[in-house]
């Protein structure tokens, strides 16, 4: 289903609670006693310190900054150091992909002019978490998911949708990605249970329940991070 993120939710999309649906597969790989890997895509340091301080008491986190929306390249940099300098102290590997912003161009091309929060960012989710999920596929990733949902202005909904159907959709990929297309500060844990290309689940998630936008702020206050004015494309600067 391809809705325009401003249209109203139906009364059944207003029932579902993406944090309760995280609760419960939480509660299932507790009952296991497994502790499943993660690949999670962080849009910027401040988002992911909270989720990631979250998640990394019932996951095996990676986190990936791909995010070619980034414009200009300076940004994109800040941004990045910023991510880096947090996982750092949290101790959690990061994953980067070399910077292209004419990737993101070239998937939102006709969609310049869309307001911030319309069908553009639509596209921009979709083009982050297809890369989300093809790597955490060809890596063996039990699980992946993205900070995103953290932010007031990004609507979960919509990233769940995007993030189920790629789950659901996509091919999973062979030798294609290679460890060559990607720079790890760290190696990323790999789940036993999950062999390389067998594609990897996506995990619901709406992080700003439970305050979680206020403590990202906490979080970013406590860490020094830099936060930014604006989304990330030059689009959405006015
Ligand atoms: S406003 Fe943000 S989410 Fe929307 S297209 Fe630009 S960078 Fe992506």
């Amino acid at each position: 289903m391809n809705r325009h993120p401003c249209e109203p939710q139906t009364d059944e999309e207003m029932k579902q609670n993406y944090q309760q649906e995280l609760d419960r597969i939480i509660e299932q790989n507790q009952l296991t006693g497994k502790v499943p890997s993660l690949l999670l895509h962080s849009c910027c340091g401040p988002c992911s310190s909270y989720v990631v301080t979250y998640l990394k008491g019932y996951f095996d986190v990676t986190v990936l900054y791909y995010n070619p929306n980034i414009y200009p390249e300076e940004e994109y940099d800040h941004r990045l150091a910023e991510q880096a300098r947090l996982l750092r102290e949290l101790g959690v590997p990061l994953l980067t992909v070399p910077y292209d912003h004419r990737e993101f161009l070239e998937k939102v091309r006709g969609y310049e002019q869309e307001p911030e929060g319309g069908a553009r960012c639509r596209l921009c989710f979709e083009l982050r978490l297809k890369k989300t999920w093809e790597i955490a596929a060809a890596e063996g990733f039990d699980y992946y998911c993205t900070t995103l949902t953290v932010s007031p202005h990004k609507n979960a909904m919509v990233i769940n949708e995007v993030g189920e159907i790629l789950s659901f959709d996509q091919e999973v990929p062979g030798a294609a990605l290679s460890g060559a297309a990607l720079h790890s500060e760290a190696a990323a844990g790999t789940a036993e249970s999950c062999a390389a290309g067998t594609g990897a689940a996506w995990l619901p998630s709406d992080f700003k329940k439970r305050e979680g936008y206020k403590k990202s702020i906490e979080l970013s206050k406590q860490y020094g991070l830099y936060r930014q004015v604006y989304c990330g494309c030059e689009f959405a600067r006015s």
